[in-house]
């Protein structure tokens, strides 16, 4: 990494509720000591922290990198942001002419913003220029007239090689609708390649607090492993970074627990699944099953059982674990990976969509924790809010954006749900991280106390981010 100083002292700060000076020198802690007492030492920078909290750096334990950086050159189109047809014809219109390429490319759709999106509803909102607009469940794109001119005779060419040419939509008279299903890869290969804005990421990242993060993307490809570790060296991404959906990532990516993606409505057969795990356990690898519905849970805890469990498996997300399923994870020792903020971001949908027997347990937090289970925050970004302390303020609220409370008995409290944050990359819900002589120089400064910044946590707390004793 580069910029920043290499020996670095904040007086003042709050470590563990204490008043303190900590020196970072190199990648590592060298001294915590009470204000005043141990200043001798001359250092490349001194920070006056004014009583503001030391924090570890924190760790986001599931995201996507590369998705994230292609969010932060998309329009949002999800309900957090707009809210009619005439708001989301007016972002997609300011945004026209915004990318070199010419294209507009929107994500987060969901039918809560404008209805039924097609072809002739955007066509309405933007004629001139391609437009795509991904719907939030990541399984759909939804294509405008100006995008097919470009794209359609490839769309049909690829769709008919791989004998899937229902994935484009028609209408009765055989005319594309523009909804595309299933063929994000496809469509990666006929658009121009839009460099992944890694540097507007880390940038982002740091702003938050967050100093590490593990990339839940399966199947990660050898050349996205190559562009994420070439900006973890080059300073563009100045974090560390844990990959799942990789078995040999390039340094300085770490690797984790192998991702395994279920999809929802196709699940495995029970054979086949309990091999995808025993391959890994052949390596000792531990798995992370993304596990969003009960009955992939169900599938999941059976395979887990039949072939035997790795310390450091985990659950992501946990959407749905009936209560009954509880005690199976815990005899197992899983880990769960859950995202509270989507109780704030889609629960109103939830309540209008979602089974009465599911919705009692939904992104369960407090019961699990009480079980036993380590248990953590995260976000799912870009799926779901990046922001670290939007996330823990959902943890703690859980109300959906108008307002409606979705299991107050599964809340907990700030500090439990910074605690997930805290918590080591390798190890999730496993103890925090400490500030303390030869711990890494990974830390996240903040304005104020913990105790006033968990009140009403809020990214605007975070004053300074600090890697590798690097500011
Ligand atoms: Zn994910």
């Amino acid at each position: 990494m580069t910029g920043g100083s290499s020996s670095i002292r904040f007086e003042n700060v709050e470590v563990d509720s204490r008043r303190s000076d900590v020196e970072v020198v190199g990648r590592f802690v060298t001294c915590v000591s009470p204000p005043g007492s141990d200043r001798r030492r001359k250092v490349e920078a001194v920070v006056d922290g004014g009583g503001g909290a030391l924090l570890p750096g924190l760790h986001d334990h599931h995201l996507h990198l590369m998705a994230l950086a292609a969010q932060i050159t998309s329009v949002d189109c999800g309900p957090t942001a707009v809210n009619s047809a005439e708001e989301l014809q007016a972002v997609l219109r300011r945004s026209v002419g915004r990318q070199s390429d010419g294209w507009v490319r929107g994500i987060g759709y969901h039918e809560s913003v404008a209805g039924h999106l097609d072809r002739a509803l955007l066509d309405r909102m933007v004629p001139d220029a391609p437009v795509r607009i991904q719907h939030r469940g990541g399984a759909m794109w939804v294509l405008n007239s100006a995008a097919l001119r470009l794209l359609e005779h490839g769309i049909v060419e690829g769709l008919e090689q791989t004998g899937a040419e229902r994935d484009l939509e028609r209408d009765s008279n055989g005319r594309s609708t523009g909804r595309l299903f299933r063929q994000d890869a496809l469509l990666a290969r006929l658009l121009p390649a839009r460099p992944p804005d890694l540097g507007a990421v880390g940038r982002r990242l740091r702003d938050l607090g967050i100093t590490g993060v593990t990339d839940a993307t399966p199947d990660l490809s050898d050349g996205a492993a190559a562009l994420l570790a070439e900006a973890a060296s080059d300073g563009r991404l100045p974090i560390k970074v844990t990959v799942l959906g990789s078995t040999h990532p390039p340094a300085p990516l770490s690797v984790g627990p192998a991702k395994i993606m279920l999809r929802d409505h196709d699940l495995p057969n029970f054979d086949q699944f309990c091999g995808a795990v025993s391959a890994h356990r052949r390596a000792r690898r531990p798995v992370a099953v993304h596990c969003v519905t009960r009955e992939s849970l169900i599938l999941t805890l059976a395979v887990l059982a039949e072939v035997g469990t790795e310390p450091g498996d985990r659950i992501e997300h946990g959407a749905v674990i009936p209560g009954d399923l509880v005690p199976t994870i815990r005899d197992l020792q899983l880990r769960v990976v859950t995202q509270p903020d989507f109780l704030r971001t889609r629960g109103d949908d939830y309540l209008r969509d979602v089974d009465r027997s599911d919705l009692e347990c939904l992104y369960p937090f407090r019961s699990l924790l009480s079980a036993g289970i380590p248990t953590v925050a995260s976000s799912d970004a870009p799926f779901g809010e990046l922001d670290p302390w939007r996330v823990i303020a959902s943890a703690v609220g859980r109300r959906s954006l108008r307002g409606a409370e979705l299991q107050p008995p599964e809340r907990v409290s700030a500090s439990t749900a910074l605690d997930g944050y805290l918590s080591p990359a390798g190890d999730p819900g496993v103890g925090t991280r400490r500030i303390a002589v030869g711990a890494e120089g990974d830390l996240t400064l903040l304005h104020v106390p913990l105790s006033v910044a968990l009140t009403e946590p809020t990214s605007e707390a975070v004053r300074m981010t600090v890697v590798d004793g690097r500011s």
